[in-house]
This record gives structure tokens, sequence and C-alpha cells, in this order.
């Protein structure tokens, strides 16, 4: 008789420490339902069952000869589940849609996330902002749980991260009033979140994972202005994830930037105009055709132009110190009343950088976002109309 179909009683001992583990809360992926009482009632109730990763039955779901009868009373292949979660995980049918590893995950991916929740230390805690805005039509989507992954050794703040989703808006990218409306969405919706953490919350972390198009990704990092811990996230083509890699040690002292100023500093009546060529190299003659003449150019050109250019954290603070010094020297340069256009090819956390730093004593960018299908640049928005207040 290897085969047993009766449950095994799990000791007392083992189901309170998964109860603890699982801190009371459904483990299957997405679900996290609170078990020990009703939702709807509120009152006391049971709910939860306790299932086996590897049937106690070796004839079971994911059950084996040898192993079902080990591991029946074994924490690690033990789940807390709801009832409807249990009943999938003892599915016989369903399984190979829910292989032993999967499940596994499931359990590891619960329990660690209630172990970074109710261990972290404040400063090791960061909040999680994820802002997905569709970009020509198409709608974005960051998944919480890449975001949380790339964050580590910081835990999140809050159970979940807050999404800052304009996928709803039915005006396409291109037309006139697509910027318009998002800027005053992100404005609101930036402006709730900070006030509701950063205004009370001992909390200074930030940590960012956006997906929109540049325009506005420079005006939300305007936005986070004031907040002095920000980290910013890039999503690398090649690995499919947000986590940053690691410098390489031949790039201990590189340049990454070169700095292009125009010859004469000042010329009234000509138009000033800042490229960034970082993702792309920002064609000078289209910006000319776009501006009508040819105007005071100013440039922060990475070494090597491109999509995969912006792995490392250590480029992107090099940016941000590039962008600082250039900001001074225009304020220097120029006064409140000049406007300068802004031309950016940039990847995500670079356009929010540049727009952090940003502030009120200097001058009004008027932004253009790139139509890579007809090649033209078009007026996007205005970053930091505040300057013409102070005039
Ligand atoms: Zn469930």
């Amino acid at each position: 008789m290897d085969k047993k179909n009766t449950r095994p009683n799990i000791p007392e001992q083992i189901q309170r420490e998964l109860w603890a583990r699982a801190a009371g809360r459904c483990e299957f992926r997405g679900c996290n339902k609170l078990l020990y009482k009703d939702s709807l009632t509120q009152k006391r109730a049971n709910l939860a069952v306790i299932s086996h990763i590897v049937a106690y039955s070796s004839n079971g779901p994911r059950g084996d000869i040898v192993r079902s009868q080990q591991l029946e009373k074994d924490i690690s292949n033990l789940m807390l589940t709801c009832r409807d979660h249990g009943k999938i995980i003892d599915d016989k049918e369903r399984e190979i849609e829910y292989p032993e590893e999967l499940l596994l995950e499931f359990k590891r991916e619960h329990e660690l996330r209630i172990r970074m929740l109710t261990e972290a230390k404040e400063d090791a805690q960061t909040y999680v902002l994820l802002l997905q805005v569709p970009i020509d039509k198409h709608p974005i989507r960051i998944d919480q749980a890449v975001a949380f992954r790339a964050i580590l050794p910081k835990y999140p703040a809050e159970e979940m991260a807050t999404v800052i989703d304009l996928n709803g808006m039915t005006i396409p990218t291109a037309s006139a009033g697509f910027f318009q409306v998002a800027v005053q969405s992100i404005t609101e919706q930036t402006r709730r979140y900070l006030h509701n953490r950063f205004d009370k919350m001992n909390i200074k972390n930030l940590a960012v994972f956006a997906l929109a198009p540049v325009p506005l990704l420079i005006y939300f990092g305007y936005l986070l202005g004031d907040i002095d811990h920000v980290d910013l996230f890039q999503r690398h083509r090649d690995s499919q994830n947000w986590i940053w890699k690691d410098e390489a040690e031949t790039e201990e002292g590189k340049k990454f930037y070169k700095i292009f100023s125009p010859e004469t500093t000042f010329d009234s009546r000509r138009k000033i105009a800042l490229l960034l060529s970082v993702s792309n190299l920002v064609k000078r003659s289209e910006v000319e055709a776009t501006l009508g003449e040819e105007p005071l150019v100013y440039e922060i050109r990475a070494e090597e132009p491109g999509l995969d250019f912006f792995e490392s954290r250590k480029r992107l603070e090099a940016f941000g110190y590039e962008v600082r010094k250039l900001l001074e020297s225009l304020r220097v340069t120029y006064d409140h009343t000049c406007e300068i256009h802004l031309f950016a090819a940039v990847p995500s956390p670079a356009a929010i950088e540049f727009g952090r730093h940003i502030q009120a004593h200097h001058p009004l960018f008027l932004v253009y976002e790139y139509q890579k299908a007809t090649r033209v640049h078009l007026p996007a928005l205005q970053v930091n109309i505040h300057s013409r207040e102070q005039i």
C-alpha cells in the first residue's frame, strides 16, 4: 500500500507557521484574499484551505510515489489558499496548467513579499510609482512584480505600487489635444499622490517606472522635482527587465557625453534650441526645418547615441550632472523672458531626470514630440510656465 488517499493531519504548529508566513492571505498569484474574515460581512471566519503542491496521494496532482509521502507535512510543500484556489490546485485535470515549479513560485513570491513588507525599516523602504501612458496608441503596462524585483535591496513601502495610468485616453498621441489632456491628468494624479505620501509619512524614497511619450516624461520629472530621493528605472531591451546593470570596471572615469554650445552665446533675434541626443541623434537639419531658421544650438550628446546606451545607473548620474551644469549656464546667459526649444531623443529615466532639474528660475521650455513616421518635430507642451510669473 503506497498510495494513500486520506488527507494527512497537518500538525498545529506547521499550520500556525503557514498562516503567519502567508499573513492570513491566499498565496495563489494575484489573489491575496484575506482568509480570516469574510470581506462582505466582516465577520470572523476561516476561509482557508491548506493545499499540497505535491499531492499527499501519489496519484493526486503532481504526486510522486516517493515524494508525496515525504512532503505531506512539509511546510515548503504547503500553500495557504482560499477555497476557490485550493480547488484549482487540487484538480488533477489542471495539473499541467499548474506544475510544481509554478506553485512554488506563487508561494515564494507571496511569502517574500509579506516578509519584505513587515521586516523593512523606514530608510530601506521606497514608494513605487508607475506611469503608463499609451505611445502611438499602444497601451502600456508595467508589471508591478517586475518593478518590485528591480528595487531590491529596497523594500516596497506599500503593498501595491501606485499606477498613474492614462491608457484609457481615447485621443491618439499624434492629435492636438493629447498633450493638453495628458498634462492635466498627470498633474492632478501626481500632486494628489505626493501630497498623500510625502507630507505625512517618514519615508523619503520614491522609485519610478515610467513609459510615456518623452515630453510627458520631462513634464512628469518636473512635477517630481521637490522630492530628494528619486530612483529612476529603465526597461532594458536585451534583458527585458528593469534592473540596472553593474557598471563595467572599464567605465571608471569614462566620459559619457559630449557637450556642444553655440559659438555666439547671445543674439536676441535667434531662437535657442537644446538637443538631447542619447537614444538617438537629434538631427540639426530637422530642428532647423521645425523652427524655420538656424537656431543657437546647445546639445548633450551621448558618446554613442543608441537605444542601449543607457544601461547603468552611472550613465544616468553622469547625464544628470551634465543637465545641471547646462541649465545653470543657460540661466546665467539668458533671462526669464527667453524660451528654449527642447528636442529630446532620450530613454525614459533621462527624460524624467532632465525635468527634475528644471527650476522656477530657469527659462521656459517648449518641448517637442518627434513623429517617427513623418520625421517631424511637433510642439507638445511647455514646462516651467512658473518662470513667467516671476517677470
Ligand atoms: Zn485565492
